[in-house]
């Protein structure tokens, strides 16, 4: 064995031990390599270096078991350790240390660092640093990568994802109670859709000013897309206009309809005694409505009753928003067994062709297959014939809401799992989600 400096260098990377034993070499150290943990051991035994080299993850055997090997043995104990890692955490530098490491040295480095590091070892003189992330980078926010936070603030928000009637208790902590309410923000531009029980809190943490309007459309006047309204803090502001925006009603203008909500034999504040200045307007069918960026276009929904559903328009996503839709009346079979051409489905073409610009689409799917057998009629879908609508309106992106009042959180996961094995069963690349009160989607 010659009087040189031995260092044993053992490191599963080609490209280091190449250089170091180049640079080492030539300022006339020996120098053998190892590339596994087993071979690094056999080398210390026969090659009986002064000084390791190495890394943690090494295969087979980790380096700190290398390390710790090695200083248990009256033999190896004197042979100095040099551990260089990607592996930077606090909890590795004192394992290491603890080992019985000389220094801890974190990679990337410059060969002349470990080259300087070795000529210390080598004059008594090496010390382990302290523990240090960044590796002496002066200052960590010069090199950390932040993106430009864009001006403009851009969501769709869900106040109320229940259908029918509100709920609560434990059984809903997941998915929440309030019913039907959605907020469309693009910057300054703000529009309401529904007035479910979730509008009531949506008042409560909007800021409305003087003179400011505020534009509310309500798919449909069923209880559960209008029982908050007269809980909406703005219609209690001075000078605040609030406009509602309806379908044609068949029975009684949507007006009638709100001020008989409002007798005093339900509510103690009349329709014409609020504060704000309201004002009713209709929405027809491929009408758009138009509110600073934001588009609001409408298209009627097969349920009891004038229904319309939305797509909802910023200038840089087109959402779909149909809370009340029955697809299919009465169809409970394979969701393969119906074509595009199929005379069921003739009735929603116009609503699939509606859909087909969205990037994302929210749609009921209110029903367990089995409870629609039940519940044929009422207004809401299958998850099997909401799938097919979705499928054939190129849907990539589905948020399920208006869930059912019976439905727990535990069962609406169940929904969930059920809804991938349906959309699975289409051979179609759908992703579904179901939506959940507070849930926002950047727009
Ligand atoms: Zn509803
Ligand atoms: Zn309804």
């Amino acid at each position: 064995m010659s009087d040189k400096r031995r260092i044993l260098i053992a490191d599963p990377s080609d490209e280091l031990i190449d250089a170091f034993i180049r640079e080492a070499k030539a300022l006339g150290y020996e120098v053998e390599p190892a590339r596994t943990g087993p071979e690094t051991l056999s080398l210390i035994k026969h090659f009986k270096p002064h000084l390791l080299i190495i890394g943690l993850i090494m295969p087979h055997i980790h380096g700190i078991e290398i390390v710790k090997t090695i200083k248990q043995h009256v033999e190896t104990q004197e042979i100095g350790v040099i551990v260089a890692t990607y592996h930077v955490m606090v909890q590795n530098y004192h394992a290491a240390i603890e080992a019985g490491a000389d220094y801890f040295l974190v990679k990337p480095f410059e060969m002349d660092h470990l080259l300087h590091l070795v000529a210390l070892y080598f004059k008594g003189e090496l010390k382990p640093d302290p523990f240090h992330l960044n590796n002496g980078k002066p200052e960590l926010h010069a090199s950390c990568y932040r993106p430009i936070p864009s001006s403009i603030t851009s969501y769709i928000r869900f106040w109320g994802t229940r259908g029918s009637n509100p709920v609560s208790g434990s059984e809903y902590m997941r998915f929440g109670g309030n019913t039907s309410c959605l907020e469309v923000r693009h910057d300054r531009d703000l529009v309401i859709i529904d007035a479910g029980t979730g509008i009531r809190k949506l008042g409560e943490e909007i800021n409305v000013n003087p003179g400011d309007t505020v534009n509310l459309v309500i798919s449909h006047t069923h209880w559960d897309h209008i029982t908050g309204f007269p809980f909406f803090k703005p219609l209690y502001q001075k000078n605040c206009h609030v406009v509602i925006w309806t379908p044609v009603g068949f029975e009684q203008s949507t007006k009638e309809l709100f001020t008989s909500m409002l007798a005093y034999a339900y509510f103690p504040v009349r329709l014409d005694e609020m504060k704000a200045r309201i004002t009713f307007k209709e929405l027809r069918d491929d009408q758009s409505l138009k509110v600073g960026d934001i588009t609001i276009d409408s298209h009627y929904a097969n349920h009891p009753g004038p229904t319309m559903g939305f797509r909802i328009r910023s200038p840089n996503k087109t959402i779909g928003y149909i809370t009340d839709n029955e697809v299919l009346l009465g169809y409970y079979g394979h969701p393969n067994d119906i074509s595009l051409d199929h005379p069921l489905l003739k009735p929603h073409l116009g609503l699939i062709e509606f859909l087909k610009p969205c990037d994302v689409v929210v749609h009921e799917a209110q029903y367990f297959p089995e409870e629609y057998y039940r519940k044929t009629g009422w207004g809401h879908s299958s998850m099997t014939n909401a799938t097919i609508l979705l499928k054939y309106a190129n849907c990539k992106e589905w948020i399920v809401t208006h869930h059912d009042p019976n439905h727990s959180d535990h069962d609406l996961h169940i929904k969930q799992q059920l809804h991938a094995d349906i959309i699975r069963d289409c051979n179609v690349e759908m992703k579904v989600d179901l939506a959940y009160d507070g849930m926002m989607i950047p727009m």
